[in-house]
């Protein structure tokens, strides 16, 4: 027999308040209630290659299984000293990127796991992080769940949506603490451009900023176009750079990533000590995982296949832009990296007050999923994501019919 107690109810915390991933949000349960229902649902939602037929390359995988024996312990908490020398070496060998060694290689259960302990291990209440809009959304969630404020600046449609470096530096403010850089970008596919990253550079060198440089889709690039870190550009600046596996070598589920600290570090002693506190407290990332790092980075770099003229990515790539600029009203930016498109709806022709509710109704009548823009902060209803993974017939369908069913679509 239990004594009764007090009927309680259990909330979230304060903390989570504002806290927004909506990638992964209402509609996206939505759809996985129709689906539950036995509908069919396209998918143009999540950057998971895997799901759509890339299969990662043989040696990683066989890495992963090899190890299984031996990696049955936690390893060390930054990772396993062959995965980060690994790291060690594949960033040595581009040009200009500053020296570095294995003490400055944090291994992580992806790259998302790496943001939230670089911004955990950084913010006070009412500190700043300079986070570009559109952004891919974690940052501007983990900065808000570390206590941190985060300010949007801009990103240009018109210039190949590079960053607006005059907006940048008229939101740097004495609380600013870093600036956020995704390069390749998700979710506008641009590249940003050598002078636009000397810029930022050089803005994070005046006001004394960290710069994080996450670069996960730094080798899914198309055409001509050329891949910069920023921290070649700023050796003289706390650079923080995020890269894994998830994307170039399509194995997102394994949960691997790294980060590199480069610049002056001892000028950030107290904050290092706090990211190696905060890696040792979840002891260790996967084990297998790690391992496959080395025969990731080590092997043949298999993705070139992919984006080269012709490649399965471009194509995609190329069906998804095009097809997008037939649809009247509708206006795309070439990707020139990663796994998406960033569509704009002209508001003069397509009257639409709420992107949710947009994304929603299509998946409704059309049962094709993609996400509204203002998921990635960005602050007009007038944009919407898609990615590039699905074969061309499937991109070429979706779209054409995301085209008939904006031409009758009314708010
Ligand atoms: N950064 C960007 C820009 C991404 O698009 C993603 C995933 O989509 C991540 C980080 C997270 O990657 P990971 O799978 O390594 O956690």
């Amino acid at each position: 027999q239990h004594s009764s107690g007090p009927l309680r109810n259990f909330d979230q915390s304060a903390k989570l308040r504002n806290v927004l991933y909506d990638i992964r949000g209402p509609v996206q349960d939505h759809a996985s209630r129709l689906e539950a229902d036995g509908h069919r649902i396209l998918r143009l939602n999540i950057g998971n290659p895997a799901v759509f037929g890339f299969d990662a390359p043989d040696a990683i995988v066989r890495d992963m299984v090899t190890s299984l024996p031996t990696a049955q312990g936690y390893s060390d908490s930054k990772g396993i000293i062959s995965a980060r020398r690994a790291v060690v070496n594949h960033y040595q060998v581009r040009e200009g990127f500053p020296s570095f060694d294995v003490e400055d290689v944090y291994l992580g259960n992806g790259v998302s796991e790496l943001i939230s302990f670089a911004l955990q291990a950084l913010l006070n209440p009412g500190d700043e992080i300079l986070v570009p809009s559109p952004d891919y959304p974690l940052w501007t969630a983990s900065t808000v769940l570390a206590g941190g404020t985060p300010v949007h600046y801009a990103a240009s449609e018109e210039h190949d949506w590079n960053p607006d470096l005059a907006d940048i530096a008229s939101k740097i403010t004495d609380r600013t603490k870093a600036i956020v850089v995704i390069n390749p970008n998700n979710p506008t596919g641009a590249v940003y451009s050598p002078e636009v990253l000397t810029g930022i550079a050089e803005l994070a060198r005046q006001h004394g900023l960290l710069i994080f440089a996450d670069e996960i889709y730094d080798r899914i690039l198309y055409d001509e176009a050329k891949h910069t870190s920023i921290a070649s550009l700023a050796p003289d600046v706390l650079c923080i750079t995020f890269n894994g596996l998830s994307k170039t070598y399509r194995v997102a589920g394994y949960r691997s990533g790294w980060m590199v600290i480069t610049g002056p570090r001892e000028r950030a002693t107290s904050y290092i000590e706090g990211l190696t506190l905060l890696s040792s407290m979840r002891l260790c990332a996967n084990v297998p995982a790690q391992h496959a790092i080395q025969a990731a980075l080590g092997g043949i770099q298999s993705i070139d296949a992919l984006i080269a003229p012709g490649g399965r990515l471009t194509r995609q790539r190329d069906v998804t832009w095009e097809m997008l600029n037939t649809i009247p009203g509708v206006s795309c930016v070439k990707p020139k990296g990663a796994l998406y498109a960033f569509p704009r709806l002209d508001p003069d022709v397509h009257e639409i007050h709420d992107d949710e509710k947009f994304v929603l109704d299509l998946l409704i009548h059309e049962r094709i999923l993609v996400v509204q823009g203002t998921a990635f902060n960005w602050s007009k209803p007038d944009h919407f994501r898609i990615v590039t993974l699905p074969e061309s017939a499937d991109l070429s369908t979706a779209i054409e019919r995301i085209g008939n069913f904006l031409s009758s679509y009314r708010q």
